[in-house]
């Protein structure tokens, strides 16, 4: 289940939303002060131990094993916009997240070591 992290623009706090699915809207509304004024953060999804195992493995986007994994998608694209301190447009999320979500082959769940579909 994903969780987005806001920033509150009225006293800066942060607060955590749980939401559905992706795509859901999430109505955010500061814990400390109750403004609705928020700024979306980069988002952090529950990754598991496996995924991570995976990410140190094909951690260098320059390989071509690396985007075999789609769960690998979207994640240089995260991290430039998380270094520039800006947030991701809902359109590149949503094609990120859907993309995530298997909207793409899924023989690379199983990792295996000859998936060149994507
Ligand atoms: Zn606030």
């Amino acid at each position: 289940m994903p969780i987005y992290e806001y920033r509150c623009e009225n006293c800066e706090s942060k607060t955590s939303v749980f939401v559905r699915t992706v795509s859901s809207p999430v109505d955010a509304a500061c814990s400390s002060c109750g403004s609705k004024e928020m700024t979306r953060l980069i988002t952090s999804f529950g990754i598991s131990k496996t995924v991570s195992d995976v990410h140190e493995a094909f951690s260098n986007p320059n390989s071509s094993d690396y985007y075999s994994d789609p769960r690998n998608i979207g994640r240089w694209t995260e991290e430039k916009f998380a270094n520039m301190g800006m947030e991701i447009p809902s359109s590149v999320r949503n094609m990120i997240d859907s993309a995530r979500d298997g909207e793409m082959p899924g023989a690379a769940k199983d990792l295996q070591p000859n998936v060149n579909e994507i």
